[in-house]
């Protein structure tokens, strides 16, 4: 089995999908190209049929993008996947993405078909693509919804047909973890010609379980993750590809896997994606939140200042962040604070400190942080008092003096 672990990102696809994210053809080109500097494998630029926008979006793509295959999605229709081909025609990589639904739901409710009808539209769909380009990735929509007997048929056809990469997607984000795992390895073990082909899956976070579930599947076979850049995606969103990528490097031993994904591209690639949608990430996101390597209390900022190791599992420079932010709120000791004056290259003695202390205590009962202005004002006052104190002691002293040699002069 493969070692490595293929990223296949789908944030110009499924990611665009979602209310609010949607993208114009430069935004998309742009992303396009720092999803290349990220080195991930496949970039899913579009849904050529579904407009005129779309299409010419993964053409942009296509002409731009060298370094990973660019895929364009397409339903079984000749002219879907016909618009599909048209628009990776200058692609480096193309790879022509076909789907239908394999669920009995979706074949009775959405597409009115029967077990056989679809099986025959897979298998002239994969055939055709295949005869227009040499990656074609076929995915059983709702697969995790569906009869894994039919699966097993179906993937076997297509894998006859041509398809290079089957997709197991749970569309609707409802499969559990072990659930999850079992019917990879049922795809696996039950399709004779799955040799010929790469597992992938592409999971829903419903339930919140999308990124567990798309480990469990590596564990089970799977060899390409679709995945977002901050877990954007259709209703609660994909499996997100900085988690996905920090879970396999951190636990490295427990998976025997990897990606060639640069991690140190992760978080310039998710702060432009919330620079381009306008739209911000939660603050406690794994790897790419705002508070993701941040720390506030004192025993913590305490343990990370000495050996960051002691409270940070991986590195904030790993995914491409400068340095872990110590956060000076109430839960803050006098350690943190200390280094933090350090850190602004002022030099005080103890009790001196010990003053900027109380003073930063009384300001944490007003606010929940300390801005680091706020805590240069402090240090300043502090300084400055002590200053006014000498200058009078000075002055004082010297008026004695005066006094002193008036009297002495009378
Ligand atoms: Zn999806």
């Amino acid at each position: 089995m493969e070692d490595r672990i293929q990223i296949f990102d789908t944030t110009l696809r499924d990611g665009e999908q979602s209310p609010g994210y949607s993208m114009n053809q430069e935004e998309k080109v742009k992303l396009a190209l720092q999803l290349e500097r990220l080195q991930v494998d496949v970039i899913e630029a579009g849904f050529p049929i579904s407009s005129e926008g779309d299409f010419k979006t993964v053409k942009a793509i296509s002409n731009e993008v060298q370094n990973c295959s660019v895929a364009g999605l397409c339903r079984t229709r000749k002219p879907d996947i016909q618009r599909a081909a048209d628009a990776l025609e200058k692609a480096a990589h193309p790879r022509i993405h076909t789907f239908i639904a394999t669920s009995d739901i979706h074949m009775e409710h959405k597409l009115q078909k029967s077990r056989q009808q679809v099986l025959e539209y897979a298998v002239e769909a994969v055939e055709y693509a295949s005869s227009l380009c040499e990656e074609v990735e076929f995915s059983a929509e709702d697969a995790s919804r569906s009869d894994p007997e039919f699966l097993y048929e179906i993937f076997t056809e297509v894998i006859n047909a041509g398809a290079k990469v089957i997709n197991v997607p749970d569309t609707v984000g409802y499969a559990l973890p072990w659930e999850f795992g079992e019917l990879i390895r049922g795809i696996r073990e039950n399709v004779p010609n799955i040799d010929q082909a790469t597992i992938s899956v592409h999971c829903h976070d419903d339930l919140g379980l999308a990124v567990a579930n798309s480990l469990m599947a590596i564990r089970n076979g799977a060899q390409q993750i679709e995945c977002t850049i901050n877990g954007i995606g259709e209703r609660a969103g994909n499996a997100s590809l900085e988690e996905i990528v920090m879970a396999i490097q951190t636990r490295q031993q427990e998976f025997d896997h990897y990606t060639t994904i640069n991690t140190k591209e992760i978080y310039p690639t998710s702060q432009l994606l919330t620079d381009v949608t306008g739209k911000q990430v939660q603050p406690n996101k794994a790897v790419v939140g705002e508070n993701a390597f941040a720390h506030e209390a004192g025993i913590h900022q305490h343990g990370v200042l000495k050996n960051p190791m002691t409270y940070e599992i991986m590195t904030p420079q790993s995914v491409g962040i400068n340095s872990n932010k110590i956060v000076l709120g109430k839960h803050s000791g006098r350690y943190a604070l200390k280094e933090r004056i350090k850190e602004l290259k002022y030099k005080l003695n103890e009790d001196q400190i010990e003053r900027v202390y109380q003073k930063f205590t009384k300001l944490c009962d007003d606010q929940k942080v300390v801005r680091e202005d706020e805590l240069i004002e402090l240090v300043e006052r502090v300084i400055n008092q002590e200053s006014d104190q000498k200058m009078n002691r000075t002055a004082s002293e010297s008026e004695t003096t005066k006094s002193y040699s008036h009297q002495k002069v009378q």
